[in-house]
């Protein structure tokens, strides 16, 4: 009997809510509404079939775990807010994966918000070359089948003063195939302070143990010297490598070789030498108070056979991996068979050539990189400035804002421990918190990815673009707004959050 009763009582306690949720009405229903009928003119039926699936899917979800008390909700109010939220989640469903973002960190090559900004006669050249057909391996003049190289190795060697260049798709490809094609079952001989790991799962001992050669490593983690690397040379050796330390830095009591001194051994030995630069400066950057970025151009000039760097950082261009150096050595890297693995696509040969024209016109305001490195201070309080006022006048009564100082680094495993001075706009939330403020930041489009420091949100004006301050406000009005929030947040008003 006592058993009976207890079971009675748990079938009204489930019972609840599931006679609650008939306040939620059927999908059909919600899709004879007009301003959903309006909506399939723009949006396929399936997706928006789908999207009212979901927004009211949700509704029983919160109405089955008690998260909204069904008392005094009608069908009507249901519908309402189902129609209300409709065009926002079918425009998030509809916006591409990987999508253009606000870059309000400051950093200016920053490896998860995709590195280089392109310039624009990069990204039109892209246009160009994949809506149609291309010369890409055709040779025009003499109507034969030609090389992809062709297109932008003569105006890679001609810029950095070397004989002959090879591109591939990143620079860890070209760090691999260098090493591959020259010293396979040989001794690559490098120093020990530049045993480095460049990010994920590249590191330099490992590279080149896949490549097939053997590492001899010399010197100490601070000091290495030119006799360390002339006792390690033997009839094995296949080559000396020197990799920049391009994203970190040894300092205090340090003695590294270099690179000339590096090729003179190398010469009297007849081993090749090969430096990995990593960043991959066509520019010095000693203006900018940087001091120990050396540049393609001098690497080459210091006699380097091979000299390896990215198209994606300091350089300002595509993902690349850009090989420079003797003939002889770059002919017998292109005709390796990972050199077929590792190849570059037209999209990302048009958009270097792009580029690298650029370079050669001397037209360096034109590439986003440089100009978000070079900008002045004044120029940035003054770009912090207009950003606060714009942000004033659109959300003023919602958050308190302040330009602050704010210096940032290039980023991307360039120049380390190197900071630029700058300036950011400090935004506090009157209501919530900054956290919030930067997850709603993040749930518009272009999302906006600021940095968050103690309450407040720093947004960076470094790596602001042309046209970002207004979407930013843009993105500012949407985060704020009263009905803000994505899937998930669907909840009447007054259950949502406090008044
Ligand atoms: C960044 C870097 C690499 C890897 O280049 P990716 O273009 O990212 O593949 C290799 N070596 C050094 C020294 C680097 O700084």
């Amino acid at each position: 009997m006592g058993e009976r009763v207890e079971k009675a009582s748990q079938v009204r306690v489930e019972s609840m809510p599931s006679q609650a949720v008939r306040v939620v009405p059927a999908v059909g229903r919600v899709l004879q509404h007009p301003k959903v009928k309006a909506l399939e003119q723009t949006f396929p039926h399936s997706a928006v079939l789908e999207a009212v699936r979901e927004l009211l899917d949700q509704w029983r979800g919160r109405i089955m775990d008690g998260r909204i008390q069904p008392k005094g909700l009608t069908q009507e109010a249901v519908t309402a807010d189902v129609v209300k939220r409709l065009l926002s989640v079918l425009e998030q469903k509809n916006r591409p994966n990987l999508r253009r973002v606000i870059n309000a960190t400051g950093v200016v090559l920053h490896t998860n918000l995709g590195r280089a900004v392109l310039p624009e006669q990069a990204a039109m050249a892209i246009m160009e070359v994949a809506r149609g057909y291309t010369n890409l391996e055709y040779d025009l003049q003499e109507g034969t089948r030609g090389s992809r190289q062709s297109h932008v190795a003569a105006l890679l060697a001609k810029l950095v003063g070397a004989e002959a260049a090879l591109v591939v798709n990143n620079n860890a490809a070209a760090v691999l195939l260098t090493i591959s094609a020259i010293a396979a079952g040989r001794d690559v001989i490098v120093s020990r302070g530049q045993q480095v790991e460049i990010g994920g799962s590249f590191r330099i001992p490992d590279i080149i143990r896949q490549s097939g050669a053997f590492m001899v490593e010399v010197g100490t983690t601070n000091k290495t010297r030119i006799t360390d690397y002339a006792n390690a040379i033997t009839e094995q050796t296949g080559a000396l490598l020197q990799i920049h330390t391009s994203n970190f830095r040894v300092v205090g009591f340090t003695q590294s070789v270099p690179l000339k001194d590096l090729v003179e051994l190398g010469r009297r030995h007849s081993v090749p030498v090969i430096s990995d630069l990593g960043s991959g400066s066509l520019i010095d950057l000693r203006g900018l108070g940087v001091t120990d970025e050396p540049t393609v151009q001098e690497c080459i000039a210091a006699g380097a056979d091979v000299v390896t760097f990215s198209g994606d950082k300091l350089l300002g261009g595509p993902q690349a991996g850009i090989i420079v150096g003797r003939k002889r050595w770059v002919d017998m890297i292109a005709k390796h068979p990972l050199a077929r693995a590792v190849r570059s696509d037209k999209l990302t040969l048009a958009a270097l050539e792009a580029v690298l024209r650029l370079y050669r016109e001397n037209k360096l305001e034109e590439i986003p990189t440089l100009s978000a490195l070079y900008t002045s201070v004044e120029e940035l309080q003054a770009r912090a400035e207009q950003l606060q006022q714009e942000l004033s006048s659109a959300v003023g009564n919602l958050v308190e804002l302040k330009v602050v100082e704010d210096p940032s680094q290039a980023g991307g495993g360039s120049l380390p421990g190197f900071e630029l001075p700058g300036r950011a706009v400090a935004v506090k939330p009157v209501k919530g918190t900054a956290h919030g403020l930067q997850r709603r930041l993040r749930e518009v489009h272009p999302a906006v990815i600021g940095r968050q420091q103690q309450d407040r949100l720093l947004l960076n004006v470094r790596t602001l673009l042309p046209g970002d301050i207004e979407a930013v406000v843009d993105a500012f009005v949407q985060a704020l707004s009263a009905d803000a929030g994505s899937v998930g947040h669907c909840l009447p008003d007054h259950q949502d959050r406090p008044l």
